[in-house]
């Protein structure tokens, strides 16, 4: 925004890979009068939330959810299921997964970590030197291996396909600000039976966290302590657009933006940080400048000027790269604006790249609709 001006105009393209923008939809739900938590209209609410976000996580079980970020989620599934000493298979994938592995050693874990360079996705093979054979589950399973899988969705939950219940996950933790359109402050757990047979023998210290409580509550429809109502609110709402649009649409949609952006970087010139094609996110797009460019100066510069705001760099690459969030309640055009005012960012801040990147994504995006429409009519 100019130097001489207080008020950056317009809507903000929050392109951080969370929170997203919250539709509108969604506030409105969200602006009503608080209702009593332990009344029958509550226990309407809750019915709705504990049963809709169920068809989310693809699950017939019960979802824990919980009045917490995504990391309380985390801690919930860990201590809800092991005991001091138990070993813990983590891998090194980046900046949420460090913490993961952070946070099993402080509650007492021994967390075993298969190392990375930040630049790839979990590696199938890798895990098998541990667990003998691939895919995850069956090496686990083949292993005769007691291990528990479990799966950090927070940025993937309602962004691309996920099956809870068919892959056979057994605590997947989940949150509500990004694909889910909500603010911060609410995470999940979806379990199987398996975790819940663990929890009977898991000995980690637990209160707030306990699934146990939280079961038997959520089934007269009420939770142990007071829920956060406003935010079960928008879950609620959330859920239903999701479903209105249709998950499988969601998920194409976000495939979809998710390649105009890499076609848009490609066109620039710019190197994506993501290093095989196999581990691309269906949300986030992290680009490397070229060496010598600060990531933090010119997301600084790009937020004074243009009013966008993109997700921050962390670990090796520090200050190398800066992130395009493409997920959550957002369209083409969206995207489409958000890529030019990165374009233009990139001219301001004098960043060596080639025209041409919003072209690139355009050309993708109307190639994807019209092969899509092609479809249809055949
Ligand atoms: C965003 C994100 C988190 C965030 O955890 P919070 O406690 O909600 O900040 C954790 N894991 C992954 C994979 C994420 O993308």
């Amino acid at each position: 925004m100019p130097q001489n001006s207080s008020r950056a105009v317009g809507r903000h393209f929050l392109q951080i890979p969370g929170p997203t923008p919250l539709p509108d939809r969604v506030l409105r739900a969200m602006d009503t009068p608080i209702i009593d938590h332990r009344g029958p209209e509550f226990a309407k609410l809750a019915k709705r939330c504990l049963d809709g976000i169920k068809t989310i996580f693809k699950t017939s079980n019960p979802v824990i959810i919980y009045t917490a970020t995504g990391t309380g989620a985390w801690e919930a599934a860990l201590v809800n299921t092991l005991s001091a000493g138990d070993r813990v298979l983590m891998v090194e994938t980046g900046q949420f997964a460090t913490l993961w592995k952070v946070m099993a050693q402080k509650l007492g874990l021994r967390p075993e970590f298969i190392s990375g360079d930040w630049r790839t996705g979990a590696d199938a093979a890798k895990i098998e030197d541990y667990l003998r054979k691939e895919p995850i589950r069956k090496a686990i399973d083949a292993a005769g291996h007691p291990a528990l899988l479990m799966v950090d969705t927070i940025s993937s939950l309602a962004s691309t396909d996920y099956r809870h219940d068919e892959w056979g996950v057994d605590v997947t933790i989940g949150g509500a600000q990004k694909g889910l359109m909500l603010p911060p402050g609410m995470s999940f757990n979806a379990i199987s039976d398996k975790a819940l047979a663990a929890a009977k023998s898991s000995k980690l210290p637990k209160s707030f966290w306990a699934w146990d409580e939280m079961l038997t509550m959520n089934k007269i429809g009420f939770f142990p302590y007071t829920p956060a109502t406003q935010m079960l609110q928008g879950l609620a709402v959330s859920i239903e657009m999701l479903h209105e649009e249709g998950l499988d649409n969601v998920f194409a949609r976000h495939a979809r933006l998710a390649e105009a952006t890499r076609r848009a970087v490609r066109a620039w010139g710019l190197e994506i940080l993501c290093r095989d094609p196999k581990y691309y996110s269906p949300t986030v797009t992290a680009v490397l400048l070229p060496d010598g460019h600060d990531a933090d100066a010119f997301r600084n510069l790009a937020l004074d000027a243009f009013n966008i705001s993109y997700g921050a760099s962390f670990g090796p690459y520090a200050k190398r790269y800066f992130r395009i969030g493409h997920l959550g309640d957002v369209n083409d055009g969206w995207q489409v604006g958000a890529l030019a005012s990165t374009e233009m960012a990139l001219g301001l801040a004098g960043i060596p790249h080639k025209k041409g990147g919003v072209q690139a994504a355009m050309d993708y995006i109307v190639a994807a609709h019209s092969g899509g429409a092609r479809a249809a009519a055949e």
